[in-house]
């Protein structure tokens, strides 16, 4: 009986030794993820989409040029609604691809 119960013991510690392990990793796993975004955001690689917030890849996104500004956004469906958005209160932007010009 006696062996049973070390036996169940040693299970459950090992389990907790590996479950500890496996979350403490995708937590760092987070951890650098976030540190990368911010980086990347930081040097200009990531661009937050205006209209949903999300943050898409620069190189790869749907941009829009506004003077100066170029917007950015993760899909035509965003980009869409916020130049809609813009008519609405009055501007409209030219839409063409950056590089179209
Ligand atoms: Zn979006």
């Amino acid at each position: 009986m006696w062996k049973w119960l070390i036996l169940i013991i040693a299970v459950y510690a090992l389990y907790r030794l590996f479950a500890n392990d496996f979350l403490k990793k995708k937590k760092e796993d987070a951890k650098t993820q976030a540190a990368d975004m911010e980086r990347k955001v930081a040097a200009g690689e990531m661009v937050k989409d205006p209209q949903c917030g999300a943050y898409v890849d620069a190189e790869e996104s749907i941009s829009v040029r506004d003077g100066d500004k170029v917007y950015r956004f993760c899909s035509y469906e965003c980009r869409d609604k916020y130049l809609q958005h813009l008519k609405e209160g009055g501007r409209e932007l030219p839409l063409h691809h950056e590089g179209d010009a």
